[in-house]
């Protein structure tokens, strides 16, 4: 029997815990502060290697180890780590200090407390390119269109088609973050009922994808949705996700190619507006007009001996140019509908954030008015019924 090897895991965890100038940029101190906590970790070997980063206001903490998908361990130092840099965000004054940290104390899990988690543990291929997504001013489910082309779309990915390895196609598991299940389907055979559920990013979010021949991890992102841990509008829940490359997975080119249409998704100003997803270096990853267009950077890595060689700054590159210029044009053309939808998002999207507030104090001015029908609909946001 050969030495069985041991399987190593990646995990991307995310916090905005402040932010300078408004909710544009990670102020470097509190990086710093987050990576002292991380190599000091790494020194006591809780974990194997790391890299601290960020895309807009969120502070992105990259780690490898042998302790597993949810180990209690890893959990903690990041925890660790957003509680210093938030001590030094307090410090400095950075705006919307410890926001995404909705809870005083860890209890073995940072999942629920309000940073984002994207974690996938596997057997290292000799080479084993990685891809690190990191999104800001967005939702989880910005990430559904993307992958759907990655790992079911045979016009993005021509692997499908051509790579016997890839040609049983994927299985995609789905949540419903509404009401907290979980759903797989299978490409291409359940296509168009996987399409059916992730076509409403707001409630339906891939949350991995599996190689259908053998169950490999290829993807995972992080599913928290920080309204409905507090009940309230905190943030937006700026995701994360891991994505391997190559040698039966998409090669990264085709990973890279999902992301050469700025769709549109919700988030952007006060986590209400819908804008274009703009494909974005490090040194872009700021969120400037109107707090943003929202963006998204993709850092790849090679994964060798559990160790993160890199990081490549992918989307630092002139063929991504022209989809950053179609971004700016729709950006123009989103923002010119100012407070109408569909550049402000729908009514119960609009439910978790402040508008209900502002709903409520007119619903007493209203009266009564003949229709001559009796009216069924329930009004946006303020989920009151007209009577
Ligand atoms: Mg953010």
């Amino acid at each position: 029997m050969g030495e069985e090897k041991p399987r190593v895991t990646i995990s991307v965890i995310k916090a905005d815990i402040g932010s300078l100038a408004g909710h544009h940029k990670v102020h470097p101190d509190t990086i710093l502060a987050a990576s002292r906590v991380l190599a000091e970790a790494k020194k006591r070997g809780v974990i194997k290697s790391f890299y601290v980063t960020h895309i807009g206001d969120d502070l992105v903490l990259i780690m490898t180890h042998y302790k597993g998908v949810d180990s209690q361990e890893v959990h903690e130092v990041a925890w660790n780590a957003f509680q210093e840099a938030t001590k030094v965000s307090k410090e400095l004054g950075l705006y919307a200090a410890g926001q995404d940290l909705l809870s005083d104390a860890f209890s073995g899990n940072v999942r629920g407390l309000g940073p984002g988690v994207a974690e996938m543990e596997f057997v290292e291929r000799p080479s084993e390119p990685v891809v690190v997504f990191m999104a800001d001013k967005t939702e989880p489910g910005a990430f559904n269109m993307p992958l759907y082309r990655i790992f079911a779309d045979p016009f993005n990915t021509a692997g499908l088609v051509i790579d016997p390895r890839m040609h049983d196609g994927f299985i995609f598991e789905v949540l419903d973050v509404m009401e907290g299940q979980v759903v797989e389907l299978k490409t291409p055979e359940e296509s168009y009922d996987l399409l059916a559920l992730i076509g409403t990013p707001s409630r339906y979010i891939i949350k991995r994808v599996y190689r259908k021949n053998d169950r490999e991890i290829g993807a995972v992102v992080s599913s928290e949705r920080l309204s409905l841990i507090a009940g309230r509008y905190v943030g937006k829940d700026d995701p994360v996700m891991i994505v391997r490359g190559q040698s039966g997975f998409p090669a990264v080119g085709e990973i890279l190619e999902a992301f050469s249409f700025p769709h549109l998704v919700a988030g952007w100003m006060r986590g209400s507006h819908h804008g274009p997803l703009m494909p974005v270096g490090l040194r872009d990853s700021r969120v400037t007009r109107f707090d943003g267009p929202p963006r998204v950077a993709a850092l790849g890595f090679q994964v060798k001996n559990g160790e993160l060689i890199g990081p490549a700054d992918l989307f630092d590159d002139v063929a991504f140019d022209e989809t950053r210029r179609m971004a700016q044009l729709i950006t123009d053309y989103m923002r010119r509908h100012g407070p109408f939808m569909p550049h402000r998002l729908g009514p119960e999207e609009m439910e978790y954030t402040t508008l209900p507030e502002v709903l409520k104090k007119l619903r007493s001015r209203f009266t009564s008015y003949e229709m001559g029908y009796k009216p069924v609909v329930k009004t946006g946001g303020s989920s009151e019924e007209v009577d």
